[in-house]
């Protein structure tokens, strides 16, 4: 019996061993094993770490990690990893808890920090979590390159013989936003400026509002943990009618039916689903941080222009 056993598991080896070549058994063993809280920034991760990593992200595709409730596997990627990068400004309520109850070793870094953080505008909704700060500020492409310049920094303080690469990826991948920030200026600059006004159900784009000059309405505060009151609602459908607001929006990560109200209370009409605190899975429309941009730009501007 043992040596059935024995000969079956040294053949199932040696199947394995046949079907992947040494170098790729090698590759995954070495690489540099990083926790990312989220999809959009385990993107930006992977960009810069490129083949030398593994990213594990905690929040996956089209998930809410304002609200998101970790699980024990959650906890044990913790532990494996050397790195987690967290957003930070308060986004991931959760993550203090989840790395020390993991008791991770890991170094947790904000990839956010260094940026100009601008503060919630939130009155009496009592998201204390927040710290009091607007998290989404990779809605700017700008401080987007600040979390690319503290994730090639970080991973090249954990890995030193990747310096080189990390360096070449990050700089690669910076030239590619600065691209598409010129993309989405230019966009804009298209939109009449009176029509420069959009509705989305939860405050994810007031870095966005605050970089390129769209300003964005919404009846949820900067978490989706709020209910919108029904004073904030009557509010903004007044001001739809007022101000003739042609479309509104629904992020991913948002319940769609307020704005489903909304829409049929001031006949201002639905938008493309646009992506604020996460990416699509990878056959969408938002895979990456790059074509989050570039979907949300397009979406905005054919809703306003037209
Ligand atoms: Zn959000």
């Amino acid at each position: 019996m043992m040596t059935r056993r024995l000969a079956l598991s040294l053949l199932m080896g040696s199947v394995l061993l046949a079907a992947t070549p040494l170098s790729a058994l090698a590759q995954s063993t070495d690489k540099l094993k990083v926790v990312a809280t989220f999809s959009i920034l385990g993107d930006l991760v992977r960009n810069v770490g490129g083949e030398r990593i593994e990213v594990t992200t905690l929040v996956g595709p089209n998930g809410d990690a304002h609200v998101y409730s970790p699980t024990p596997a959650d906890g044990r990627r913790l532990t494996e990893a050397k790195i987690v990068f967290t957003n930070g400004l308060g986004f991931e309520g959760w993550i203090d808890r989840l790395v020390k109850s993991s008791g991770t070793k890991a170094v947790a870094i904000q990839a956010a920090k260094g940026v100009k953080p601008l503060k919630s505008e939130e009155e009496g909704h009592g998201h204390d979590h927040h710290g009091g700060f607007d998290p989404h500020a990779w809605q700017n492409v700008a401080n987007a390159k600040i979390y690319v310049a503290n994730i090639r920094d970080v991973l090249i303080a954990s890995d030193a013989a990747g310096k080189a690469t990390y360096e070449a990826n990050a700089t690669a991948y910076l030239a590619k936003l600065d691209g598409v920030d010129d993309e989405i200026k230019t966009a804009i600059a298209r939109i009449p400026a009176d029509r420069r006004k959009i509705i989305t159900s939860h405050d994810a784009f007031r870095y966005f509002e605050a970089a390129y000059g769209i300003e964005f309405i919404s009846p949820q505060g900067v978490s989706t943990d709020a209910e919108a009151s029904a004073r904030d609602v009557a509010k903004i459908i007044q001001q739809i009618k007022r101000e003739k607001i042609k479309a509104v929006f629904v992020e991913n990560v948002t319940d769609p039916r307020l704005m489903d109200r909304i829409a049929k209370e001031t006949g201002a009409k639905i938008g493309e689903p646009v992506f604020s605190d996460a990416l699509s899975d990878s056959t969408g429309p938002a895979g990456t941080y790059i074509d989050m941009m570039r979907h949300n730009i397009r979406a905005f501007s054919s809703a306003l222009s037209s």
